[in-house]
């Protein structure tokens, strides 16, 4: 395993990807290169609206620009390993990073349009009980660069049917706010009209609730979308699925989505994953039901796929339909979400801890 290790980070490639910048930035590195600023926009058209694979294929750019552009840079930072398409559409992407790690992202499909969820870190350290992501603790942070590369891979491979990703999700393998910073970077290129022009309304980041994150996410006053993993209605059961709890406690967490949700006018939406026997009885629902009574939120209910490495098991569907009635009962909005790619490893994770499995053998 040594080696391995050894061997990945003899190969990190240190030029930065050209996808972590924004438009202004390119600008900048431009005018200190003594081109012009509009080259910037072009530079974009390339990489977002033509989306080419080589700086090569950049033709109203000069030879010397492209040189410069292929000396500084990066342009393809992601290797496709996996391809697996589920019966319903979902696409499941497994990359290769330039230092040999995997990532995982996933595309699927809904009746309005294809929404893809990206990776955020390489592993993740909140140790989340149900999650397979932290089995392997955390690797490293990716750049902003390197998750604006998922979208656009996957776009690419939408190029070919021409279809569009029209949504974008933050819930893929890592703390999104645990990456604070190229996350918000990656949201302003994704975001932008010369980037990828996806609406802030078709954006939606989900953390597992770091407080002093949410306060500073708050304040960027983004009119994106604003996920919390809930998933327990009081401390002590969420301290049991979620570690993260014990340092940032519940009653905390819920002042700073009041301070999220008055200082944004949004509103949250709480996934709630349904565990077995865990945290999906009706009093579960009615606990839940008071915690968030009066706050503009919606409730995502999740029958969560049995995990292997874990010992969590499917809500029966009878159970789901009563959680979701007791709340419902309660004037709250609820919906549960319908599940995608059942037979390909669907949970986050799945994917990258049955390669590294195979990996280590
Ligand atoms: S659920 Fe998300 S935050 Fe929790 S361990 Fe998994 S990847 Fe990390």
């Amino acid at each position: 395993m040594e080696q391995v290790t050894a061997m990945k980070q003899s190969t990190i490639d240190q030029k930065p990807s050209i996808y972590s910048l924004q438009l202004q930035e390119l600008k900048e590195w431009l005018k200190e290169n003594n081109e012009k600023a509009f080259r910037a926009e072009q530079i974009f058209d390339w990489l977002y609206t033509k989306r080419v694979t080589s700086f090569e294929d950049m033709t109203n750019l000069s030879k010397q620009l492209r040189d410069r552009l292929e000396s500084a840079f990066t342009l393809t930072t992601l290797k496709t390993i996996i391809q697996q398409q589920s019966s319903d559409g979902t696409i499941k992407f497994l990359f290769e990073l330039h230092d040999g790690y995997s990532i995982e992202t996933v595309l699927m499909r809904h009746d309005y349009g294809n929404s893809v969820c990206v990776t955020t870190q390489v592993g993740c350290r909140i140790g989340c009980t149900f999650c397979a992501s932290t089995l392997g603790g955390l690797k490293r942070n990716l750049e902003a660069g390197e998750i604006v590369a998922q979208v656009v891979k996957v776009q690419q491979a939408l190029d070919k049917t021409d279809e569009r990703v029209s949504s974008v999700v933050i819930m893929g393998i890592g703390e999104p706010f645990d990456n604070f910073d190229h996350m918000l970077s990656f949201l302003k290129i994704i975001n932008h009209d010369k980037g990828l022009n996806i609406g802030a309304r078709h954006i939606t980041v989900s953390t597992s609730g770091i407080i002093p994150k949410i306060y500073k996410f708050a304040d960027e006053n983004m009119q994106i979308n604003f996920a919390l993993s809930l998933h327990a209605p009081n401390t002590e059961l969420r301290s049991r699925l979620m570690p993260i709890n014990r340092a940032y406690k519940l009653p905390d967490l819920m002042d700073a989505i009041r301070y999220y949700i008055n200082k944004t006018g949004r509103r949250v939406s709480f996934e709630y994953g349904l565990f077995g026997g865990v945290n999906d009885q009706v009093e579960h629902a009615e606990e839940l039901a008071r915690l968030i009574k009066g706050l503009k939120c919606h409730v995502n209910l999740i029958p969560v796929n049995y995990v292997p490495e874990r010992d969590y098991v499917r809500t029966p569907r009878e159970q789901i339909i009563n959680f979701e009635k007791t709340l419902k009962n309660h004037g709250i909005n609820v919906t549960v979400r319908r599940e995608q790619g059942h037979d390909i490893d669907a949970a986050c994770g799945q994917l990258r801890a049955k390669e590294r499995k195979e990996e280590t053998r």
